[in-house]
């Protein structure tokens, strides 16, 4: 706390003014304290690849002439390579959206789209998890925004469903829309979310089961990208959850009206 701060007259007005700059600097401090946060879970998450891969280097080289060994090392540095990959990019992600031109490409996007691409994008994890994935609900709805963000957002949804689900469950991506909102809602027959953990898991870096999501190559920053990347949009995320039973994450967007060109580019299309 600036002395100067404390020392200010303490007038009716003058007191009031004092309370404001305080709640001020202290608003500002939570904030660097959340940065520097971010920084040291970002290095110590980096950490843990960049060093793996380093050891595995050191263990081809000391097994050159084992041509299987080489082979198994080679294949684990590949895989933490992509998960290095996977940890950049969401950070990437995430400090794209905290900025204040967060949303490049602001537009009338197709929700049927966003939905489309991001159910493609998962179709090879759903396939090897054996898990189903199904699309139902509402057609033709719209939103404004940035779509390459909301697909982005929807698709950790549905990899999360996928990845705490066991095989041969179902994970549903539904649509539906009311007056004026959207929901988009991807429910999951899996292991479910204790209570105690359903405001923090969408904290940056936090995972509610530590060694099940690296496992599982999670980043524990999935969530925190679909927080973020709605809010942006000026919606919400929900969450239901019974453990052991299952979760449903619900997106709520503003609803627009279809573009008038929308369905003859539709047509042009096909
Ligand atoms: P991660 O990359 O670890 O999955 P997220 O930010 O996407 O990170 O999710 C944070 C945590 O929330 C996860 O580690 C997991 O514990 C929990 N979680 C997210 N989605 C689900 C789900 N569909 N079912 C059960 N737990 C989930």
């Amino acid at each position: 706390l600036d002395p100067r701060l404390v020392s200010a007259r303490a007038s009716a007005i003058g007191a009031r003014l004092v309370l404001l700059i305080v709640r001020d600097v202290t608003e500002q401090e939570r904030l660097d304290q959340m940065r520097r946060d971010f920084v040291a879970n970002t290095s110590h998450e980096l950490k843990t690849p960049v060093g793996a891969v380093s050891l595995l280097a050191e263990a081809i080289e000391s097994a050159a002439d084992d041509p299987a060994q080489v082979r198994v090392f080679a294949s684990r540095i590949s895989a933490e390579a992509n998960r290095l990959g996977q940890l950049t990019g969401r950070i990437m992600s995430l400090s794209r959206l905290q900025a204040e031109d967060g949303l490049t490409e602001v537009g009338p996007v197709s929700i049927d789209e966003v939905i489309a691409s991001s159910i493609e994008a998962h179709v090879v994890q759903a396939d090897s998890a054996g898990v189903e994935l199904a699309r139902g609900g509402d057609r033709g709805v719209w939103v404004r925004g940035d779509a390459q963000i909301l697909i982005e957002a929807v698709g950790n949804l549905i990899a999360n469903a996928i990845v705490y689900s066991p095989r041969g469950s179902r994970v549903g991506v539904g649509v539906r829309a009311d007056d004026d909102v959207v929901e988009i809602a991807v429910s999951d027959q899996g292991i479910g979310i204790a209570e105690a953990d359903r405001e923090r898991i969408f904290e940056r870096f936090y995972r509610a089961d530590e060694a099940r999501s690296r496992r599982t190559g999670g980043t524990g920053l999935g969530l925190s990208i679909v927080k973020h990347a709605t809010q942006r949009h000026g919606g919400e995320v929900r969450l239901w959850s019974r453990p052991g039973r299952g979760s449903t994450f619900t997106i709520r967007l503003p609803q627009i009206a279809a573009p008038a060109n929308a369905d003859r580019d539709k047509k042009n299309k096909k």
